[in-house]
């Protein structure tokens, strides 16, 4: 077993549709790019000390993968949790070269981190933290070289820590982060990016399988996760007419009938700034006690929600196994588009393609939009907030809303292109994988690069 999993699985995907296409017949030069581009250029790896409310001096691991930068910037997230280590941020990163491609704007690929639990942390003590990261990040990352932005554990508060902290070490005002606030240099739409853009991306998705005859409007979805990703796809959906039946923390899942509201929905984000389960939400919220709301402990949603016709996994990784992928199916999904990055594990995601590849026409398959397609909204409005800033201007939420919804479409259609033109998948009804899709087209992209 390799000593880096979640790396291998990332890779050994991108490897399996490159080297199963036609890339290689009409590009033979392209050989040589996997085995290079599987070696990060630059890994930095860092200590990360600070005080306490108790006085004590605490410390904890840091690095930065600066993955790729044959496209752009390094460009990606920073995540702080105490599941980060090497081979995640190796396959965060590697997965991120090929997503930040396919937006179609000049950015390369890195993720970073810190192993940390911000759980039991007190505002003061997340605020010494993120200073103490970027003590050591700020040497290493810059508006044209590296810029990094949030990801699970680091969102708004942070960011404006940590873009506060490179000021003061840099004297140096530069778009160095996004995600950033409105007033300091941060873009309309961008918290709302990755869950907007896997809607509009699962709405491309059901307009080609449906040939525009069907939307969102009455389908029934189930979302896990209850961040920021989670938040604003739910209400996205709830905006064009979907019921959302579930959502989930690392706890539990809440499982409603009727659909989650979106008052529920504002309720359970105030309460997660403050660190606050769903089980607490749900038992302390006045818009939950009077709704036939479910709470399920220690258990994700997909086995417990019926007739749903949409999934979007919007937690973590490999939260999707191989049998609650079948469960899914059985249950009626059509469409799966994945907010977390590889939330599918590798056996949901041929269940999955399985359920494509043998269906007798485009309306019956079930089609999965892979995470390096499907959430690349919220790089793509990274993107354009460092668009913003290297011009000092800001755009009105319609405009990059606007543009939003064009990267996620162009996406959508350079994914069917590339598996239409490269794919050699042997399935008799001819329809396109969006996973073998979007790893050609991403690939050629950098390769070309
Ligand atoms: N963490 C997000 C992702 O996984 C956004 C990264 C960014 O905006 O740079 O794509």
């Amino acid at each position: 077993m390799t000593s880096e999993p979640e790396f291998q699985q990332a890779y050994d995907e991108i490897v399996s549709s490159v080297e199963d296409s036609k890339i290689f017949e009409k590009f033979p030069q392209y050989k040589k790019v996997l085995p290079i581009v599987s070696v990060p250029e630059r890994i930095i790896q860092f200590r990360v000390t600070w005080e306490n409310d108790n006085g004590e001096q605490e410390v904890a691991q840091g690095y930065r993968v600066q993955f790729n930068s044959a496209k752009g910037p390094y460009k990606g997230g920073l995540r702080f949790h105490p599941s980060v280590n090497l081979s995640i941020l190796k396959f965060l990163g590697f997965e991120q070269i090929f997503k930040n491609a396919l937006t179609g704007l000049d950015m390369g690929g890195g993720k970073g981190g810190l192993c940390v639990d911000l759980k039991s942390k007190s505002d003061n003590e997340i605020r010494r933290i993120c200073y103490a990261f970027m003590r050591e990040l700020s040497r290493h990352i810059g508006k044209d070289t590296d810029v990094p932005a949030g990801d699970i554990g680091v969102g708004g508060r942070e960011i404006g820590y940590l873009f506060g902290a490179y000021r003061s070490y840099k004297n140096s005002w530069e778009g160095v982060l996004t995600g950033k606030g409105l007033n300091w240099g941060g873009s309309l739409i961008r918290p709302e990016a990755t869950g907007f853009g896997l809607v509009y991306y699962t709405q491309a998705m059901i307009d080609y399988a449906t040939n525009g005859k069907e939307s969102f409007e009455g389908k029934r979805v189930t979302i896990s996760g209850s961040g920021n990703v989670a938040q604003y796809a739910a209400l996205k959906v709830i905006e064009l007419g979907g019921i959302v039946v579930s959502l989930s923390d690392s706890k539990g899942c809440i499982i409603s009938e009727t659909g989650i509201t979106s008052e529920q929905i504002h309720d359970i984000a105030s309460a997660k700034i403050r660190f606050k389960s769903l089980e607490e939400i749900v038992d302390e919220y006045s818009t939950f006690s009077e709704s036939k709301m479910k709470y399920v402990a220690g258990a994700r949603p997909w086995t417990h929600v019926s007739n749903v016709d949409i999934a979007l996994p919007c937690a973590t990784q490999n939260e999707v196994s191989g049998d609650e992928a079948k469960a899914l199916v059985a249950s009626g999904v059509k469409f799966v588009a994945e907010g977390a990055n590889m939330g599918s594990t590798p056996e949901a995601i041929s269940v999955f393609e399985t359920a494509r590849s043998t269906a007798t026409n485009a309306k019956d398959a079930v089609w999965f939009g892979p995470p390096k397609a499907a959430n690349l909204g919220g790089v793509a409005v990274s993107g354009l907030e460092m668009a913003q800033n290297s011009q000092k201007v800001t755009w009105t939420a319609e405009r990059v809303d606007q543009e939003l919804k064009k990267i996620m479409i162009n996406c959508f259609n350079d994914c069917i292109q590339a598996a239409q033109e490269y794919s050699t998948e042997k399935n008799t009804n001819t329809l396109p994988s969006l996973v073998k899709g979007a790893n050609i087209a991403s690939f050629v992209m950098v390769a070309d690069a």
